[in-house]
């Protein structure tokens, strides 16, 4: 396992996790993810933790409203999501955790365009 720590772009919200090393990412090709680029990785929930400046933390639903999409209301950068399809683990936008190069990640596909 290793230590990670993340954060939107203006810092209102931190968040940190356990997990096994980052090797791959996962892109996302519903309506909402294909829009913002976004590349994601599924961590384990247990420990996951918020810091986030009150008012900070916003979140979005659409469509079957399966996936809470969390964003910060100051700089609108999306930091992680929640999905009744994966109960139990963050859907964390790696872009926006420490020491992960998004742009040299290995990359596969999740559906969502048809599973969403
Ligand atoms: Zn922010």
């Amino acid at each position: 396992m290793q230590s990670f720590k993340g954060s939107c772009h203006c810092g209102a919200i931190h968040f940190s996790f356990e997990a096994e090393p980052i090797a791959k990412g996962i892109r996302c090709n519903c309506s909402f993810c294909a829009k913002r680029g976004v590349m994601v990785s599924l961590v384990p929930g247990d420990k996951f933790k918020i810091d986030a400046q009150e008012g900070a933390l916003n979140s979005y639903q659409f469509g079957k409203k399966q996936t809470k999409h969390y964003f910060c209301a100051h700089c609108g950068i999306h930091t992680y999501s929640e999905a009744t399809r994966w109960p139990g683990q963050y859907v964390v936008n790696l872009g926006c955790v420490e020491g992960v190069d998004t742009f040299a990640l290995e990359t596969t596909v999740f559906d969502g365009k048809h599973l969403i």
